[in-house]
């Protein structure tokens, strides 16, 4: 059994309590024991972060670009090994936990690479001999907090970025998957990087994280989690006047028109409702079917959807593994049950499976005849249920896929280019996916939503900057 301390000022600790992190595919097997800290701890961290963000703020273009290099290159050369460990912890399957893994090491040789390329103008003034200077400068102590179910490639792109732009960093991630989080500090801390400058502190996010975004020396808090826990944290941040950025639910659309490629549309729905076990915030749940293609493609999916292996994360042939843990569980059975209640079809799936090992598993479920009114098409659930809402049409089918709070991904399956065309152009999601499952994104360009899924700039890529600078204006007389 390993530890997961956390780090405080260059020092592990375990905290004023541990917590076994349990394996979702096998609850026998308990991963390691995590640090559970306190506020005291997170005081420590929030003092040692902002005591070293003067140095770091100042720190050359070069330092940077070796430190970042160095834990890109490193976490790249043990992606086998972490995409592991993550897996055993999160449940997702081998395979996506090694392309999680490596998908973390690409963000920060990235943002290795944005050290290099500065952002900045230099313009003349409307008035005679002055220089004009747009700078873009680091926040200070950003407060980064962290869901479940990307344990290493979401830690990732919010380090990445605010060490990169000159930032020190206090990371609070997800209780249920230390493990991830602790292999990558323990990766940061062996970089180069000065002491101080990365803290990583678990415990209760109700505890620690509410001292976070409370705390009045840090200057910024970007979070990705659920919508009730953003709402609370934009309220303290707007009351302590911090910046934010929230990235949160979905309930995201595809939508599969007519002149749909089959094969294709099935499988973007597969695999963007099913695969990592429908834990992803971009998961389509919401299938909308125009009449002419409906049957045909209701018997193609479901076909495949009750063919999914479901297994142990860790064993070779499981396309689903576990859902995270026993509430989760037993939300996802809850909503099945919601769904029949409502009237809607289960065609497969929706069952506690008792497997080999001891684990939470779940047979996907996939649901016909259903309204976009009901609670199971409205809310989300984010396990391996999908349900499937049949449209007249194209118009009918847009105007359904628009109809949610939520608006982080949204697909659609035509081969046809002016309706991929209007799609784009009308979609009311953050990121549209044409002939491409939901879920599925690049680390070099913007990531984010709309409406309940997101608030603040975007995250990843270059736009990473809106976020983790700010933009001095400065005027010259030589
Ligand atoms: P969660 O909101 O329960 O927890 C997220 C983090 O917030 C955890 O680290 C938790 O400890 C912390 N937290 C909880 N209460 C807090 C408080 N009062 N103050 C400060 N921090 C607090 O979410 P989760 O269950 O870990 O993750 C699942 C959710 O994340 C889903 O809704 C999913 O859609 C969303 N998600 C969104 C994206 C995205 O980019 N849009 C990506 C992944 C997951």
């Amino acid at each position: 059994m390993t530890d997961f301390p956390n780090l405080i000022d260059g020092e592990w600790t375990m905290g004023d309590e541990q917590l076994p992190n349990i394996n979702p595919s096998d609850i026998t097997d308990v991963v390691g024991m995590s640090a559970r800290s306190g506020i005291e701890d997170m005081g420590r961290a929030i003092d040692a972060a902002h005591d070293a963000a003067e140095g770091w703020r100042y720190s050359t273009p070069q330092q940077r670009f070796d430190v970042l290099d160095a834990i890109g290159t490193e976490i790249l050369a043990r992606r086998e090994e972490l995409g592991r460990l993550l897996s055993r912890e999160e449940g997702k399957t081998l395979p996506e936990g090694i392309g999680e893994a490596a998908r973390a090491g690409q963000i920060f040789k990235f943002f290795a690479g944005e050290c290099l390329r500065q952002q900045g103008d230099s313009l003349a003034s409307v008035r005679p001999g002055i220089e004009v200077e747009v700078r873009r400068e680091p926040l200070g102590v950003i407060g980064l907090i962290t869901p479940w179910n990307f344990p290493i490639a979401i830690p990732a792109w919010k380090i990445a970025p605010a060490l990169a732009y000159g930032n020190a960093v206090v990371l609070k991630a997800a209780e249920l998957v230390p493990g991830s989080a602790w292999a990558l500090a323990d990766i940061i801390d062996r970089s180069g990087l000065p002491k101080g400058v990365f803290n990583l502190v678990n415990g209760r996010g109700s505890l620690v994280g509410n001292h976070m975004i409370n705390h009045p020396k840090v200057a910024a808090i970007s979070f990705t989690g659920s919508v009730e826990t953003g709402r609370g944290i934009a309220q303290a941040c707007a009351m302590n006047m911090k910046k934010v950025q929230l990235e949160m639910g979905g309930k995201n659309p595809m939508v599969v028109l007519d002149d749909a490629d089959l094969e294709t549309a099935v499988g973007a729905c597969v695999n963007s409702g099913f695969f990592s076990t429908g834990q992803r915030c971009t998961a389509s749940s919401r299938i909308i079917v125009t009449e002419g293609i409906h049957d045909r493609f209701v018997d193609a999916v479901s076909n495949a959807v009750s063919a999914l292996k479901v297994g142990h994360a860790l064993d070779a042939g499981t396309q689903v593994g576990p859902v995270i843990n026993g509430n989760q569980l037993a939300k996802d059975l809850d909503y099945v049950k919601i769904g029949r209640e409502e009237g809607a079809e289960l065609v497969c799936g929706g069952e506690r499976l008792d497997l080999e090992h001891d684990g939470f598993y779940m047979s996907p479920a996939l649901f016909i005849g259903t309204r976009n009114e009901m609670r199971i098409n409205r809310e989300e659930i984010f396990g391996p249920v999908a349900s499937v809402i049949k449209a007249a049409d194209y118009d009918e089918a847009l105007a359904l896929a628009n109809d949610t709070d939520f608006g982080l991904s949204a697909g659609i399956c035509t081969s046809s280019l002016k309706f991929a065309s209007d799609f784009k152009a009308k979609s009311q999601a953050g990121m549209v996916m044409v002939n491409l499952p939901t879920a599925g994104v690049d680390y070099h360009v913007p990531f984010g939503g709309r409406k309940g899924s997101s608030y603040g700039s975007r995250e990843q890529g270059r736009y990473a900057a809106e976020f983790y600078t700010t933009v001095k204006t400065a005027y010259i007389q030589p």
